[in-house]
């Protein structure tokens, strides 16, 4: 059995183990003790940003960890926390080689007995990128907050500190057990699969409109919606370097060179379609010769919210009957979350049917 196989099996079992205790673990938040040691692990964004009181103009990823740590009161008496730099940036250029430090880390705190769990700080524009990938390829063995904020640090009333005491406080709470990687701003946590930033500019920035968040923070703890959610399947993180996925985004008129041009030497693709998928008849040409490349495409809803399904054209009908063309159904995911798993699941060869399992079990939350 392979490292990752055996990873996965041993987690299922685990996640299993979790899931039955999650009905008595959820109910009765319990006060969390100044002993828990918390792993910050920082990578930028606003958070971390400097600029002017009113927060109108500021630099992302200007603080230091030490720095943010230092801002927030109090937080000796939650848990011991230690902080790492993982990178300094915009979350715009949150990249691969960002990915795989965050990704050795956590194991590391994972495997450290005195670690609770991880906070994890991140820009706010691409944070349900990273917190949706960190679900796929960590194991749910402790629990791991993405928390970012829409001021930056200097700001009068900035949401940071606030926000990382929060993140902070559902690691350490024992009714998180089970629950893997979470985000948590404005005092709402959500589950990475269904949670996407909505507002540009508010500090209630993010929403997960098809299935609501699963808890707040409230005072001192946690309160969750209902138990722990089955975990998505893991995926394990290869050495390979991952895909080049090309997003279409797709648009009234689109030519068939347009779409030509962005999927150039790509590895997969991501429709970002109209509608429940759908493309223009220029676009669809373009995707045809995709498809008999055998290059995976999978279908998202441009607009980030639905639920989209397997495509494939009737056995029967004739192409000008029915010119489909053979996509998989990118479920819940946005365009952007799809991209990740697409990223994650090429990494190892695999069918078509194979592609569309991945999707199903990760895609949707029940
Ligand atoms: N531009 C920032 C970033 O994503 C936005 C934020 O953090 O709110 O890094």
């Amino acid at each position: 059995m392979g490292e990752g196989q055996a990873l996965h099996k041993s987690t299922r079992v685990l996640a299993a183990a979790m899931l039955l205790a999650g009905t008595t673990l959820h109910a009765q938040p319990v006060e969390p003790t100044a002993t828990s040691q918390v792993r910050i692990l920082a990578t930028g964004g606003t958070i971390a940003g400097k600029g002017n009181a009113a927060g109108t103009s500021y630099r992302s990823g200007a603080v230091s960890v030490d720095d943010l740590i230092a801002a927030l009161p109090g937080v000796d008496k939650i848990a011991r926390v230690t902080g790492e730099q993982i990178a300094n940036v915009p979350s715009s250029d949150m990249d691969e080689t960002i990915w795989r430090k965050l990704h050795a880390r956590a194991l590391e705190a994972f495997a450290d007995p005195d670690v609770a769990g991880v906070v994890v700080t991140h820009g706010t524009d691409t944070l349900e990128e990273t917190a949706f990938l960190l679900s796929l390829i960590l194991p749910p063995t402790k629990p791991v907050v993405v928390v970012g904020a829409m001021r930056p640090s200097t700001a009068v009333s900035a949401d940071g500190p606030q926000n990382m005491l929060d993140a902070i406080r559902v690691v350490t709470s024992p009714a998180s057990s089970g629950r893997g990687v979470m985000v948590v701003l404005n005092d709402t946590i959500f589950d990475p699969r269904s949670v996407t930033k909505f507002d540009v500019n508010r500090v209630e920035a993010f929403t997960a409109p098809s299935r609501g968040p699963i808890g707040h923070v409230l005072g001192l703890a946690p309160r969750y919606f209902g138990p722990p959610q089955p975990q998505p399947e893991m995926l394990a993180l290869g050495e390979a370097k991952l895909p080049r996925i090309a997003v279409v985004y797709a648009y009234a008129g689109q030519t068939e060179d347009e779409v030509r041009d962005i999927v150039r030497n790509a590895d997969g693709v991501i429709v970002a379609g109209v509608g429940a998928g759908g493309v223009s008849s220029g676009a669809r040409k373009a995707l045809r010769a995709l498809a008999d490349k055998n290059i995976p495409m999978v279908t998202t809803p441009r607009q980030g919210h639905g639920d989209i399904r397997r495509s494939e054209p009737t056995p029967a009908a004739k192409s000008d009957d029915d010119d489909r063309v053979p996509t998989i159904g990118g479920r819940e995911l946005t365009p952007a979350k799809a991209r990740i798993l697409l990223m994650l699941a090429l990494q190892q060869r695999r069918t078509f049917a194979e592609l569309q399992a991945i999707f199903d079990r990760a895609g949707t939350t029940n």
